[in-house]
């Protein structure tokens, strides 16, 4: 019996060690690829005359800045003059831009690339926290600082270098190109990105291959992995915001009853948070282990990673102890707000809360409230949606030409590079292009510092000079590589 168990055991550590070992990346590509040469200081001067014109995303209802986004029209119109007058140029809701090159061959599917014109406003009270003014784009101890240079002008400078790189080359692409840079992503790109993916629909132009913002390339970030890794977004978490409202009695407090409003939304928002969402370990952050970063990782690692199919109990709870890796695997529940009372002696007549989740993909907003209901479960506490929800994106392919030409072009001009598909957890225009191909990622060539990506929406947003202009490189690089591929969507018409 003992010499069963034993050998069963045996038997088991093999697999599992056998799994670990055969958990290996494709051999790298040698690459043919030689980097540009450019006019560095150039670029970046370009770079800076865009971070200093203020094309702010104002809260709905402010209105908005319609000097500074004439302005910024203007000026990429004056420092991009190829790609003004060669590609063909819409405006789209009078802001956002819409530039298609054909492409020689209609037969070929189309490549997208998006970045957003708009940034997000300062926080007010926060100017005083610059180390440098947000819109005097200084570049100094190896950085280049000021709202949006992450988010996201390097993107949309780095694209347009790209392009008119290219142009001045006299290059003929076979494959159409067309540059989307809406004006209201971070309000949701409701008069940008929606109206330009309808038009895509509407005139049928087929997509092969889509690349907005999201991930970048991040060090340090995983135990047991020394390499740097790119984070490739394959799939958007949703969001939706959640009103919780009370009724009470109301009333003088010297005579309280037994539960106040106060105390009955409480114990709501407490079921809530005991109840959180289950984990899941699928789909985009399955294959960010498994594929991504598993098989760059220490052996002791991909013990693990490669054994999920034995290990995922253990793993999510490990998981769970981490607030940033538990949002990968489950929906989130965050109260955010608590409204209730006026008078230190007066009951509240009403409570009111608003809880805000981020939906992991395959959990609909209709199924959050559902179980928001159910675990309440109190007929006292109104439970309603804010808004409609932003359901999440489903994955893209990672088993596709187009994944595969942008894992190459990361590999080529970042070398050394692990590429990991991931979830994004916040969301981007891109997600209007998922309904039209199964092939959108979302990454910036860009290696960040540990705290880079909380800098996008914050203080002090900054990136390295060192690296700046391989953006441009990388994008120009995608280009040509995609010429080369078998993209989906290829042949259609
Ligand atoms: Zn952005």
């Amino acid at each position: 019996m003992w010499r069963w168990i034993g050998g069963a055991l045996a038997l088991l550590g093999l697999v599992l060690c056998v799994r670990a070992v055969m958990l290996q990346s494709d051999v790298p590509i040698a690459s043919e690829w030689t980097p540009e040469v450019l006019d560095e200081a150039a670029m970046l001067e370009r770079f800076r005359g865009g971070l200093r014109i203020p094309t702010v995303s104002l809260q709905p209802g402010q209105g908005m800045d319609e000097e500074a986004f004439t302005a910024f029209r203007a000026y990429l119109a004056h420092h991009y003059p190829r790609v003004h007058a060669k590609l063909e140029r819409e405006t789209v809701s009078e802001h956002s831009l819409l530039f298609r090159w054909p492409g020689s061959d209609p037969s070929l599917a189309g490549t997208v690339l998006l970045a957003h014109q708009d940034v997000v406003p300062v926080d007010k009270g926060s100017e005083g926290d610059w180390v440098h003014p947000p819109y005097a784009a200084v570049v100094e101890g190896g950085f280049i600082w000021g709202r949006g240079s992450l988010d996201d002008k390097f993107g949309l400078f780095s694209i347009l270098e790209a392009v008119e790189n290219l142009l001045a080359e006299d290059f003929q692409p076979r494959r159409s190109l067309y540059l989307v840079f809406g004006h209201d992503e971070e309000l949701g790109g409701p008069n940008g990105a929606v109206p330009i993916a309808r038009l895509f629909a509407e005139r049928r132009w087929p997509i092969g291959l889509v690349l907005d913002e999201g991930g970048a390339i991040a060090q340090g970030m995983v135990p047991g992995l020394d390499a740097p890794v790119a984070l490739v977004g394959v799939a958007e978490k949703g969001y939706m915001s959640v009103i919780l409202e009370v009724e009470g009695m109301g009333g003088h407090s010297s005579a309280p009853p037994d539960q106040s409003a106060i105390g009955i939304l409480s114990a709501a928002i407490t079921r809530l948070e005991e109840n959180r969402f289950p984990m899941r370990l699928d789909g985009a952050t399955r294959a960010f282990f498994e594929e991504g970063i598993g098989p760059a990782s220490s052996f002791g690692m991909r013990l693990v990673y490669a054994n999920l199919w034995l290990l995922e109990p253990l793993f999510l709870r490990a998981l769970e102890s981490s607030p940033l890796m538990a949002s990968m695997v489950r929906t989130t529940t965050a109260p955010t707000i608590f409204h209730a009372g006026l008078k230190e002696n007066v009951l509240p007549a009403r409570a009111q809360a608003t809880v805000n989740f981020r939906l992991l993909p395959g959990e609909s907003g209709a199924l959050v409230l559902d179980r928001v209901r159910k675990v309440i479960d109190d007929g006292r506490v109104t439970v309603s949606p804010l808004s409609e929800a932003r359901e999440s994106s489903p994955s893209s392919r990672i088993d596709s030409a187009a994944f595969a030409t942008v894992s190459t072009t990361i590999r080529e001009v970042f070398p050394g590079t692990v590429i990991a598909p991931y979830l994004l957890l916040g969301g981007t225009d891109s997600r209007y292009f998922r309904e039209l191909c199964d092939c959108v990622y979302r990454f910036l060539p860009i290696a960040l510092e540990p705290d880079g990506l909380r800098r996008a929406h914050g203080t002090n947003e900054r990136i390295p000079l060192e690296g700046f202009s391989q953006g441009a490189r990388f994008f120009r690089r995608l280009i040509e590589n995609a010429e080369a591929a078998r993209l989906g969507g290829d042949g259609a018409s």
